[in-house]
């Protein structure tokens, strides 16, 4: 499916989701956080989880990045995900289509992912904040901590075994970590249980290709752990 066949299909079924709360007495939008209960996987299926907290985000969320941004980038791929990948924010690219890495670092994300031997339908991908930060500047932390809470809760829907935090941003965003990423990156660490690979961010190895080597690295120790075997490299 191409982005822009994924999005009209995202867009599809949120007004689907949409049609589905207000059927069940929903009405009134925009709603506040209490009024719409959250959907826990047990309730309803993961995919409608995950719309129904794209739908809070979007209706109920406070950050000052929703000022600048043209739209909400929610996160977007298997709502049953083995491995998640999360990122810093969207940029340009992405606030224009609202799907996550989509641009010139999304495509090298793209390519991370099938010499893993899988694909982007496979997997979940996103950011630690869902609007743009202005200029692609480094989201503040009361950015950070505006979205948290919702990556937190997509994270729980989909709890996956494996997440890749790509960069320090999304490193220090989801753990708290001290330090930078040359230092974390290609060692385990652990968010509420599930195991986490720190790694280089896609823009960065834009920049400096030699990044590359240690990524493949960390992504090998990623596929061991999820019990797949490294695809033998294409040249
Ligand atoms: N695109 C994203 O969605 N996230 C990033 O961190 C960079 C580019």
């Amino acid at each position: 499916m191409s982005p822009e066949q994924s999005l009209l299909a995202l867009v599809d079924s949120l007004q689907s989701h949409i049609g589905w709360l207000k059927e069940t007495g929903h009405t009134g939008m925009p709603v506040i956080a209490t009024e719409v209960p959250p959907v826990s996987p047990a309730s309803g299926t993961k995919e409608k989880a995950l719309l129904e907290i794209a739908y809070r985000m979007e209706t109920t969320a406070v950050c000052p990045l929703q000022r600048t941004a043209t739209r909400i980038v929610p996160g977007q791929g298997n709502p049953d995900a083995d491995l998640m990948f999360i990122g810093e924010g969207p940029g340009a690219d992405e606030d224009r289509v609202g799907m996550a890495f989509v641009g010139r670092a999304g495509q090298l994300l793209t390519k991370i992912v099938e010499a893993m031997g899988m694909t982007r339908e496979e997997v979940w991908i996103g950011n630690i904040v869902k609007w743009r930060p202005p200029e692609n500047r480094t989201p503040l932390p009361e950015e950070i901590e505006a979205c948290m809470p919702y990556l937190r809760e997509q994270i729980a829907v989909i709890d996956p075994r494996v997440i890749v935090c790509l960069g320090t941003t999304a490193t220090k965003g989801l753990l708290d970590a001290q330090a930078g990423i040359t230092r974390l990156r290609g060692t385990w660490l652990s968010f509420d249980g599930i195991d986490v690979m720190p790694t280089y961010h896609p823009a960065y190895l834009l920049r400096n290709p030699l990044g590359k080597r240690q990524v493949w690295e960390d992504m090998q120790s990623v596929l061991a752990r999820l019990g797949r075997d490294v695809p033998p490299r294409k040249n």
